[in-house]
């Protein structure tokens, strides 16, 4: 289903921090909806009810841009190596992830944010389901990992992987401190979860 590109705005709950997803449609990035602990556990973690999954949209940096409020983000990690969460200070809406190497050009927003989520079109992918036996698994991931491949070889091609809110692109850094959240605390969230 062909939809054509717009540009969406977003918001936290409280709307200090706003956006825009740039050039929004299918055909830009993933739609997934992950069912993980660590998806679940960051909600939780940053003051959300505990929720069943996380609807994700996957796409390059380049396409998030922030209007107003930049200042509010934080960004935290379940570990030294784990992907950056990024949520806001003013009321912790979970925003999205990177992951700790700007140059992989992958970020992931928090479909919940965007006014118009319509112009995603439907979930393609889901991550980490519960099967009736109880095993997690995945759906449509041969689209995911082949979608995610393109667009970070285009985008490191290109230098495009330089366009993004998250980073300092000179110094590869992300524009703020990661908060590594301890062991225990992550195992505490966890074993609070439904
Ligand atoms: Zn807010
Ligand atoms: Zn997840």
């Amino acid at each position: 289903m062909f939809k054509a590109p717009r540009d969406v705005p977003f918001s936290c709950s409280c709307g200090t921090v706003t956006g825009t997803l740039r050039g929004a449609s299918p055909a830009i990035g993933n739609h997934l909806e992950c069912f993980c602990k660590d998806c679940r556990a960051a909600e939780v973690y940053s003051g959300q009810p505990d929720t069943p999954s996380v609807a994700l949209f996957q796409t390059t940096p380049d396409r998030i841009v922030f209007d107003r409020g930049a200042d509010q983000l934080a960004v935290f990690s379940f570990g030294e190596t784990n992907i950056l969460r990024w949520h806001t200070k003013c009321c912790g809406s979970v925003i999205g992830n990177t992951l700790r190497n700007p140059k992989i050009a992958f970020s992931s927003i928090r479909v919940a944010l965007l006014s118009q989520p319509d112009a995603l079109g439907r979930v393609t992918t889901k991550a980490f389901y519960k099967t009736v036996k109880g095993k997690p698994q995945h759906k449509g991931m041969a689209r995911f990992v082949w979608g995610v491949f393109s667009r970070v070889t285009a985008a490191r091609v290109t230098g495009r992987w330089k366009d993004t809110p998250f980073f300092d692109p000179e110094t590869l850094k992300p524009v703020q401190e990661v908060h590594v959240v301890p062991k225990a605390e992550r195992a505490e969230i966890t074993a609070r979860l439904v």
